[in-house]
């Protein structure tokens, strides 16, 4: 029952969640694609949605979660090892030539650097998509920045003002020394590019993006999206040591449209879906919701611990990412 809003998925909204997403949205983190531009099989998660994820389609499916809701955002193609990456980039600038739809382009480490200047410039891409499955170290969930973003692409993104939305790996993410040392490096060396770091810097666990934050406090070219993580203490820890200003709404569509939630468990984190776990819990008819609606409630409680007034929920939501993209056209 992915890709399907429930009555029970949109009682919670209507109960929780209505009074609480404004009616401006800017989301930070979603993918467009289409099936076609895999190679083979298309991934598992996107393989029973849309055949094709264009622009519209996204509207129609973020619609169903943050129901009337005015959406502009951030878009790029779903990386996978298998993608097309001439296709999926040339599906996304298309997609996205129209007013408040910003992309990044999908990046591989070793594409020529001239090649990336010139595709940006001609497709009008503000950002980079770097991802871990294409770093040359191996396996790449243990992945060192380095081999996934590499210097070169650094000094484009330094030279062109570029964001990169970089989901960073390795098994205690923000906690990692290692991640800790480049992510401080890069931000320094290239003041002019704007890392937002995925997934509340990967929070999946939180306690590793609550013992890593103090690493990056005081550098004003990194940001967070807070794109499918369900567990509560990575947006606070950001919020308390960064600030609210630096924290932007991410749906991570089409991730916001399966059903599960990612919990921190031990010194790792899990995915729960229909798949891996059984609900016969006898004291109640126990069911998943949509990842999209776990997220927004995880956020509504870090805005309700840390205390943010409803202007600074605003800014979540949708100010922290016009501001961050002020130079580009988010209307
Ligand atoms: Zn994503």
């Amino acid at each position: 029952m992915d890709w399907q809003l429930l009555d029970r998925d949109r009682e919670i909204w209507d109960r929780e969640l209505a009074t609480f997403v404004p009616p401006k949205v800017f989301d930070s983190h979603l993918h467009l694609y289409e099936l076609s531009h895999f190679n083979g099989p298309p991934p598992g998660l996107v393989a029973k949605g849309p055949a094709s994820a264009g622009w519209a389609e996204f509207q129609k499916r973020i619609a169903e979660i943050m129901p009337d809701r005015e959406v502009t955002g951030l878009a790029f193609g779903y990386p996978q090892t298998t993608v097309n990456f001439e296709a999926a980039n040339s599906f996304l600038a298309s997609e996205c030539k129209r007013p408040g739809a910003l992309s990044q382009m999908l990046i591989h480490p070793s594409m020529d650097a001239d090649l990336i200047r010139e595709t940006v410039r001609r497709d009008g891409f503000v950002g980079l998509k770097p991802y871990h499955l294409f770093a040359t170290e191996k396996p790449t969930f243990n992945a060192h920045i380095p081999s996934f973003l590499t210097d070169e692409h650094m000094r484009v993104a330094h030279e062109l003002g570029l964001s990169i939305t970089l989901h960073i790996v390795r098994s205690q993410a923000l906690a990692d020394p290692s991640n800790q040392e480049v992510l401080r490096r890069y931000a320094t060396q290239y003041p002019n590019a704007r890392m937002i770091l995925a997934h509340a810097a990967r929070g999946f666990n939180p306690h590793h993006t609550v013992v890593g934050i103090e690493s990056l406090r005081g550098l004003r070219n990194v940001w967070f999206d807070t794109s499918a993580v369900t567990d509560c203490g990575a947006y606070e820890a950001i919020i308390k040591v960064i600030g609210h200003d630096r924290l932007m709404y991410g749906s991570d569509f089409p991730v916001s449209h399966i059903r599960g939630r990612c919990v921190g468990l031990g010194d790792n984190f899990l995915w729960l879906t229909p798949d891996n776990t059984k609900l016969d819990a006898a004291y109640a008819d126990v069911q998943f919701t949509l990842v999209g609606i776990e997220s927004l409630r995880t956020l509504k409680v870090a805005a309700l611990a840390c205390g943010l007034s409803d202007e600074q929920v605003e800014d979540v939501f949708f100010n922290n990412g016009a501001a961050l993209f002020a130079d580009r056209r988010i209307s």
